[in-house]
Formats: structure tokens, C-alpha cells, sequence
């Protein structure tokens, strides 16, 4: 049997010259660590009775190495998303523009102009870089970007509700996912929730008996992900503000995904849009930033100069401020609305317009390039909570692997990962929300996986 008192101590381990290059890269303490980890399970190895032969001091460093990178393994990593879901809440919505990103990194790694006027020398304003943009884009008087849009709502009913009724419909008592449930952010903000109408049917005549009593707020909030089919009924939003306005009271209207574009131009329903709802007289619109405008994690708040201000003026305003990252990604993000180019400058615009003979061609191209597969007509979905049950046609590569779970956990295992959807025990990879420079790493990842499966090599996978 191995002595564990054969083991060599750890002041000689860190001696060695393997060693010296663990602390430079990974630093003192956590090298010490990831080599008394080593030790001990060596350790307890021996005292267990296992036959293992001792290792040399190399082997020893090259096995806290391997702990070392394990545990510097970043859990927030880049992905291959080849599920065709445009936006995939798990794995982060909305990316950003490679060219955006670029110009930002010069923004983001110097000093900047966040609060300071160059013009005068003097302190400035944040709300004058994304949320100026904001205003030209969408003809409101005043704009404010927070955290997200889950702030935006809390933020609005506390500031403008608070001890006071704010009506919405029943058929919008909405859970969006994430916790995020309408009614539950209404009754955080303090404001007494007064439900009118049924789950499926709300009439004007529920607003207008509503608002008999001094209220403070009507609110509409989008159905998202949950489709309303059938015996159905909501009133005109512009008839719903029309007889809040009656009443002076003034709405606020959650449109979570806040559309810029018209999705039915991609054969898609049509999503409620920014300037729509403002035209219809809405007082205050929020969405967010990285569902259908394609930009960073925001909430962002349109509407009327006083209660845009009033908002503002709230102390919890300051807790969900939007920091300079999220304002600089917005403000490049919003400049392609303003060129009229965004379908060929913000990544989900791009996906979502793009055509379906550029997609058969691309996947035409990884099975050619593979060798392996077929290439299948199917669709693609937005996602992020909106359009649910819409779709668009789309050309996928089907691989049919004889194990389909080590399949996908090997897919997993590439770097970077690959995430594809599984249809009828067949592999989808859809081009579409396939990053062009992604492409080359894919079809490296996809002939790896293919080939650990064809060696035999999952069984081992699998165990694990
Ligand atoms: C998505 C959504 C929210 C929350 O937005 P986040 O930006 O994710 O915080 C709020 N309301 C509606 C209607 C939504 O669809």
C-alpha cells in the first residue's frame, strides 16, 4: 500500500518551476489551495486502501492545473444558439452588434461624458444620451431609462399610484415568466389594484364605471407570451384612453416587448408598437431594451414631460438608474432605428429579416461542409415573450445521432457550446440565430460531437 506519509509537502511542491507559473497566472492563494485540495484526495485515496501509485511532483501540479482551470471556468460564457430562438430569455436575449461592441470598448475602458457638458465644463445629465435618441425616435416629450422593464412598471405605479387606484383588466393579470406577475408588481408599488372585466372579456363600459371613482392611473399591460383566443374582448386602447382622459386620468401602457419595427412585415403578427401606443394618447409607455429593440437588459419609459418628471423625482428612480454600459449599448442600438438600418446593423433585426433562401443556402452549405445530415424545412420562433405561437419558415440542418442526450451533452461540452433544439428525435441546427462569425466554431463543434459518437466515445460522456 501507498504511505500517504510518502507524500511530498506542499512548501516543496511550490518550489517547482510548474508551480511558479500557476501563481503568476491564477495567484498565490488559490494555486496553495487547488494543491492542498490535490494532496488531500490523494491522501484519502490511500487511506481508503485504493492501489494507486504515487505520483511525481509534476503529476501532482498538472492535477491541481486541471482544478485551477476548472474552477476559473467562467459560468457566463458564450454560446451557439442554433435553436432558431431569436430571443432565448436563458441565454440572453438579445446580443449585442460585434461592430457596436467594438466602438464601445474604447467608450467603456476610458473616462467618459456620463454626467459631465463639454460645452460648459460643468456637471450634465445622463438622461441626455440614450434617452434624447429616445424622444427623436419616438415623437414623446420626455423618456427615462431604468434597469428593465420590470423597474419601469414598478417605478411608474409607485411614483404615480401609490395609496391610489389604478384600474387594469383582468384578461391582463399576467404572469410573464421570471416571477414577473402583474398583479404582483402592482400591489408592491403600493397601489390599490382594482381589477375590472373577466379573464377573457373586458368591456369599455368596465373602464368607464371604474373610473366613476377618483382613480389615478389606468393600466394596460401586453399579454406576452399568452395568446387570448376565442369568446374574447378588449376594448380600443384608444377608446380606453379616451374615457380615462374623460376623467383626467392618465394610462400607462406595458408593452413589454416594445417593437420599433413592424413584425408583420416578416410574416409575422403584428406586435403592438412604441409609436402607436403613443398615438393612441397613452400617457406613459414602457418596454424593454432587449426584447424586440434588440439592444441591452433596460427599461425604458415614454411619454408626458410632467410625468416622465414625476417618475424621475422618485427615490426609488436612483435605485434602478441605468448605468453607462447599458446607456452607451442603448444609445449605439437606437442610432440604427434613427439611420433606418436595422435590418442589416442590430443582430435580432437581422435574423428576423432574414431571407429564407440565404438560410436554406447556409444550411445547404454545413451539410455539404459535414458530410453528414439533412437539410429539413422548419421555423424559427421570436421569442422574449412575444408573438407566442407566431413562427417563421426556415431551412435546418437534421442530424439523427444514435444517442441523442450524449449527443447534445457532447454539443455542450464544444467551445463554445453549441444549444440546438431537439424535434422527433432528430438534432435541429436553424441558421438563423447563428452568428455568421460563429459559423466556422459550429462546424468544428458539430464534426467533434459527430466524431465522439461515432468512436464509441459516450458511453464515458454520459457517466459523468
Ligand atoms: C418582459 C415584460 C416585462 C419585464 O421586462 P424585463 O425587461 O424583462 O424586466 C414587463 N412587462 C411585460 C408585459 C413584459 O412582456
Amino acid at each position: 500500500m501507498t504511505n500517504p506519509r510518502d507524500l511530498p509537502a506542499v512548501d516543496s511542491l511550490l518550489q517547482h518551476k510548474q508551480a511558479a507559473e500557476l501563481v503568476a497566472e491564477y495567484g498565490r492563494g488559490q494555486t496553495l489551495n487547488a494543491i492542498r485540495e490535490e494532496l488531500a484526495a490523494l491522501r484519502e485515496s490511500m487511506l481508503a486502501g485504493e492501489e494507486i501509485t504515487l505520483p511525481k511532483n509534476g503529476g501532482i501540479l498538472e492535477a491541481a492545473k486541471k482544478r485551477l482551470q476548472k474552477q476559473f471556468q467562467p459560468t457566463l460564457e458564450a454560446v451557439i444558439n442554433a435553436t432558431g430562438v431569436v430571443l432565448h430569455t436563458n441565454l440572453g436575449r438579445a446580443p449585442l452588434s460585434t461592430v457596436d461592441m467594438q466602438q464601445l470598448a474604447v467608450l467603456l475602458s476610458s473616462y467618459n461624458t456620463l454626467e459631465f457638458d463639454l460645452e460648459s465644463g460643468k456637471r450634465g445629465s445622463r438622461s441626455v444620451h440614450a434617452e434624447a435618441l429616445i424622444r427623436r425616435l419616438t415623437g414623446a416629450e420626455a423618456a427615462l431609462v431604468v434597469n428593465n422593464n420590470a423597474a419601469a412598471v414598478l417605478l411608474a405605479l409607485s411614483a404615480l399610484s401609490k395609496g391610489k387606484r389604478a384600474i387594469i383588466s383582468r384578461s391582463q393579470l399576467v404572469e410573464i415568466g421570471g416571477g414577473f406577475r402583474v398583479p404582483d408588481v402592482m400591489r408592491q408599488s403600493g397601489a390599490k389594484l382594482v381589477e375590472i372585466g373577466t379573464t377573457n372579456r373586458v368591456n369599455l363600459q368596465d373602464y368607464e364605471e371604474a373610473l366613476e371613482e377618483p382613480s389615478a392611473l389606468v393600466v394596460r399591460a401586453h399579454h406576452s407570451n399568452f395568446k387570448l383566443v376565442g369568446f374574447t374582448h378588449e376594448p380600443d386602447f384608444a377608446a380606453i384612453v379616451k374615457a380615462a382622459h374623460a376623467r383626467g386620468v392618465p394610462v400607462l401602457d406595458d408593452l413589454g416587448s416594445g417593437a420599433l419595427l413592424d413584425t408583420s412585415r416578416y410574416g409575422l403578427a403584428h406586435e403592438p408598437m412604441v409609436q402607436e401606443s403613443l398615438a393612441a394618447g397613452a400617457d406613459l409607455v414602457c418596454f424593454s431594451g432587449d426584447k424586440l429593440l434588440g439592444g441591452p437588459q433596460a427599461g425604458i419609459l415614454v411619454g408626458k414631460a410632467d410625468l416622465v418628471a414625476k417618475v424621475k423625482r422618485h427615490p426609488l428612480a436612483r435605485a434602478v438608474r441605468a448605468d453607462k454600459f447599458c446607456l452607451a449599448a442603448l444609445a449605439v442600438t437606437l442610432e440604427h432605428y434613427l439611420k433606418e438600418e436595422a435590418e442589416r446593423a442590430i443582430p435580432i433585426w437581422v435574423m428576423i429579416s432574414a431571407p429564407l433562401k440565404q438560410l436554406e443556402k447556409r444550411a445547404r452549405h454545413w451539410q455539404a461542409s459535414l458530410g453528414a445530415g439533412e437539410v429539413v424545412e422548419s421555423v424559427s420562433t421570436v421569442g422574449g415573450g412575444s408573438l407566442p405561437e407566431e413562427t417563421l419558415p426556415t431551412y435546418a440542418l437534421a442530424l439523427r445521432p444514435p444517442k441523442l442526450a450524449a449527443f447534445q451533452k457532447a454539443l455542450r461540452q464544444m467551445s463554445p457550446p453549441v444549444i440546438a433544439r431537439v424535434e422527433n428525435d432528430q438534432v435541429l441546427f436553424d441558421p438563423r440565430t447563428v452568428l455568421p462569425e460563429q459559423e466556422g466554431a459550429l462546424l468544428v463543434g458539430l464534426a467533434n460531437a459527430l466524431a465522439m459518437g461515432a468512436g464509441g466515445r459516450f458511453k464515458k460522456e454520459e457517466q459523468e
